[in-house]
């Protein structure tokens, strides 16, 4: 496979911070239906990787393309229109909006006009908030104020919004944190139904969820990569177990 077939491919990638490596000299492809998990000790420099991906950190050197884009310098609102959504671990819904008008808001034609909420409300659009209340089991709340929402029904609402922009690459940093186990079970269902048709990367913790949803695992320690493989293959590798599953 060419380096052209991949939804993301990231070589050499660094960052430091004063000195001090974050990311180093880290080299990875995603492909395009693919359900990536990130695992790796405190510190290891996940949430800098992503945050280099979507541009919120500047890289030191290295390169990042997006569907053969060069991303490296590019805005990160550019990136958003370029297909990249991500997620971070505390919601950023609009409480005293209804889940329909979050997601309607989401909407891309929607960006520039948002600020009055003086939104055109077409069937177009509101088949597509119907489309992704569906997905993210969020269908039968539509008129529910998010803020009434439970904690798990508001990350789901999250990623609805992200999913409203349609991304070709999503980012998702600890998507289960605090929620019940039928949550988690219905998020691994939905993040496994949205990798159908898009890139996903995922950093999670736990490990049973990961071994749930993961195509492929690649562990970090250190700002590099120390392994990267299917589930089983990752947990049985002695480094991997000595520098995380061990502990
Ligand atoms: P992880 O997500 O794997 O826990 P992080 O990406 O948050 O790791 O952090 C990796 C390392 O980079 C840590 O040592 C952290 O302190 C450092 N780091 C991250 N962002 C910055 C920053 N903006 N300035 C200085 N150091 C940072």
């Amino acid at each position: 496979m060419s380096n052209t077939d991949f939804a993301l491919a990231v070589e050499d990638l660094t960052v430091a911070f004063d000195g001090f490596k974050a990311i180093d000299t880290l080299t990875l492809y995603i492909d395009k239906n693919e359900l990536r998990v990130i695992i790796g000790p405190n510190g290891a420099g996940k949430t800098t990787l992503l945050d280099l991906i979507c541009g919120k950190t500047k890289a030191s050197a290295g390169s990042i393309k997006f569907k053969n884009t060069e991303l490296t310098g590019m805005a990160e609102h550019k990136r958003v229109r370029l297909g990249i959504g991500r997620k971070f671990q505390t919601p950023s819904i609009y409480e005293n909006l209804s889940v329909f008008q979050n997601l309607e808001v989401s909407y891309p034609s929607g960006r520039s006009v948002f600020g009055a909420l003086a939104f055109k409300c077409t069937d177009k659009i509101k088949a597509a908030v119907q489309a992704v209340a569906e997905d993210i089991f969020l269908a039968d709340r539509l008129h529910t104020e998010a803020g009434l929402l439970s904690h798990g029904q508001k990350q789901w609402l999250e990623i609805g919004m992200l999913l409203m922009q349609e991304p070709e690459l999503l980012m998702l940093d600890e998507p289960i944190a605090g929620m019940s186990s039928r949550e988690r079970e219905l998020t691994a269902e939905l993040l496994k139904r949205i990798s159908n048709n898009r890139a996903v990367i995922v950093i999670e913790h736990d490990m049973d969820f990961v071994a749930q949803i993961a195509h492929k695992v690649t562990v970090m320690h250190q700002g590099k990569i120390l392994a990267e493989g299917p589930m089983d293959k990752v947990q049985a590798d002695p480094k991997v177990i000595d520098v995380y599953l061990g502990h």
